[in-house]
């Protein structure tokens, strides 16, 4: 059994958190069990499932690694299922039988009555994504999620500051301001915090440039750890660099749903009689996790924030 909490999982990273998600007790690599480095990582993956097969390949990339991950249910997977059990239960069995320590997580919900089905399901956390509301019904919404969800021990991940991309709505221009990033962590009392910065949802190509001095100046400034969404469109080095500014749970979907259904493609066009599903799902799965356990390492081992680092204007 080693199903894990997001917010352990989180605190293991060492980074300074708020004192409700960061027990005295929590020291690098605690949430580790079976198979896990001592090493902390520098910042952890969270990556999607949309059917089984993206459940299973996130297991396996991270069992390869060796290194705890993040598995997670967005509102559109829900919405593509028609329900959120049937996927919520596949994917909570498959985290607790694996041997390094999995969380499930509710993502980009919107919905309270889904947030409160994700809470009876056992899911070790849950995003609330009220990004598109005026700053003061976000708070309110958020806060009242959050109190829905410390109930039961389960740790809440908000948005400040849209992060576009979705409905082909780009928004680069937008950032999440680190005064108002503070007031709403303390106003809300959330465990994580999702960050405007540069990214932008489900890019195809990895060209993002991520604004790096924002990211060092909130990661100073916010006491919760910070999440970034929109990483598929995001490069291997950006994505190192954002780690060494602050972020610490990197989100990653339409890059890995590239990955699979490239390789599904592939075997596809090179047998134009294969009918059995399995055939051409199994290579999709093996580079999913592959991808996966890839991404895993780069993460834990990019460079860890420097805790005196000040941003550009400042040095
Ligand atoms: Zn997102």
């Amino acid at each position: 059994m080693t199903k894990a909490a997001t917010t352990d999982l989180l605190a293991a990273l060492g980074r300074r958190t708020s004192d409700a998600t960061a027990p005295a007790s929590a020291t690098p690599g605690q949430a580790s069990t079976a198979g896990t480095p001592a090493t902390p990582a520098s910042a952890i993956g969270a990556f999607n499932v949309i059917t089984l097969e993206s459940a299973e390949a996130i297991a396996a990339g991270a069992e390869t690694a060796g290194r705890p991950v993040i598995m997670q249910i967005s509102e559109n997977c829900v919405r593509y299922h028609g329900t959120l059990a049937p996927i919520a239960r596949a994917t909570l069995t498959i985290a607790a039988a694996a041997s390094v320590p999995i969380a499930v997580h509710l993502d980009h919900a919107t919905d309270l009555a889904l947030v409160d089905e994700a809470l009876e399901l056992g899911f070790d956390s849950v995003m609330y994504d009220g990004a598109h509301l005026p700053y003061a019904e976000n708070c309110a919404t958020t806060a009242e999620v959050v109190r829905r969800a410390h109930r039961q021990g389960i740790g809440v991940e908000a948005e400040l500051g849209e992060i576009g991309g979705k409905d082909g709505a780009h928004a680069p221009g937008v950032r999440t301001d680190p005064a108002e990033a503070v007031d709403f962590a303390a106003a809300t009392s959330v465990d994580a915090l999702a960050v405007a910065v540069g990214s932008s949802h489900a890019m195809l190509e990895r060209t993002s440039r991520l604004d790096l001095d924002l990211i060092i100046r909130l990661a100073a400034a916010v006491p919760v750890p910070l999440v970034l969404h929109g990483s598929s469109g995001v490069p291997d080095g950006e994505l190192e660099r954002a780690i060494g500014a602050g972020m610490a749970k990197i989100n990653v979907s339409t890059h890995l749903g590239s990955v699979f259904t490239g390789a599904v493609r592939e075997t596809l066009a090179a047998d134009p009689r294969l009918v059995d599903p399995r055939r051409y799902l199994a290579p999709g799965r093996e580079a999913f996790a592959a991808e996966v356990a890839r991404l895993l390492e780069l993460f834990a081992e990019a460079p860890a924030p420097d805790p005196l680092a000040k941003p550009a204007h400042e040095a």
